[in-house]
């Protein structure tokens, strides 16, 4: 139901729920964060109130400058914690957030199945960060933009796998300075800041951090580092894009 996703030189957590404070008007019925620091991958999720969230996560010492976090309106999987995203792969090295739907779940579930993934919700979601393990692992031929990122390859690989509507963030402990974002038929807009940026399904979330926003077309993935934003087509093609200055106050 609502994305947000940090990358830069703030501690993100804090960002992170601000963020999805933004969102909350949209309903949702559980939420977490996954951050990265230290080469580790920390996941905190919660049932219910974002409140339950936060008191999850009140004194743990979080210097992570990188992260995503979602509120969930739960459409496969009932609204309980194991469904809450983030979501990971097996290794919990991957965490993905999604709105929308995954409608050949079922399919891609049970091939990764069959290839030794473990699954531990019964969302939709869960399927990404495995088929993103899973292209890491073993890069198909096609392989477009490995080069400059294994990650955005596997997820650019994994995407393109996917039926339905949706939107994505991603983050790994393997590769902490990398947010992967995708949209494919549900809103994600990213924030330009300086030696930061911010994504998130509406702009209620980015606005007060900065109003350089770009606005994401279908079939666009794109990769965040501190020191700037590439976007994509599906294909691996590279487009040229730039932000918009939103002059909106809140
Ligand atoms: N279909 C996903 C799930 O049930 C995402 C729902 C949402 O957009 O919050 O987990």
């Amino acid at each position: 139901c609502g994305i947000v996703g940090y990358i830069g030189t703030q501690p993100a957590s804090g960002i992170l729920i601000e963020g999805l404070r933004k969102l909350e008007y949209r309903g949702y019925d559980s939420a977490g964060v996954a951050t990265i620091s230290e080469g580790q991958l920390q996941r905190t999720r919660a049932k219910g109130k974002l409140q339950n969230l936060q008191v999850k996560l009140e004194g743990l010492e979080d210097p992570a400058r990188v992260g995503i976090g979602h509120t969930r309106w739960a459409t496969h999987g009932k609204p309980e914690e194991h469904n809450a995203h983030p979501h990971t792969d097996s290794k919990e090295r991957i965490a993905v957030v999604q709105n929308g739907i995954i409608e050949n779940y079922r399919e891609l579930r049970a091939e990764l199945k069959a290839k030794g993934h473990q699954f531990r919700s019964d969302t939709d979601t869960e399927v990404i960060p495995h088929l993103v393990a899973e292209y890491l692992a073993h890069p198909p031929a096609d392989n477009q933009l490995g080069r400059q990122s294994p990650l955005l390859e596997a997820m650019r690989q994994a995407v393109n796998r996917l039926q339905g509507a949706f939107a994505l963030a991603m983050v790994s402990a393997d590769f902490p300075d990398e947010l992967i974002v995708v949209r494919q038929q549900a809103p994600l807009a990213i924030g330009f800041g300086q030696g930061e940026f911010f994504c998130a399904s509406d702009t209620p979330a980015i606005v007060p951090y900065t109003r350089a926003v770009l606005p994401m077309d279908n079939g666009e993935i794109a990769r965040l580092t501190p020191l700037g934003a590439e976007v994509y087509a599906f294909t691996g093609h590279r487009l040229k894009k730039h932000p918009l200055t939103l002059n909106w106050n809140p």
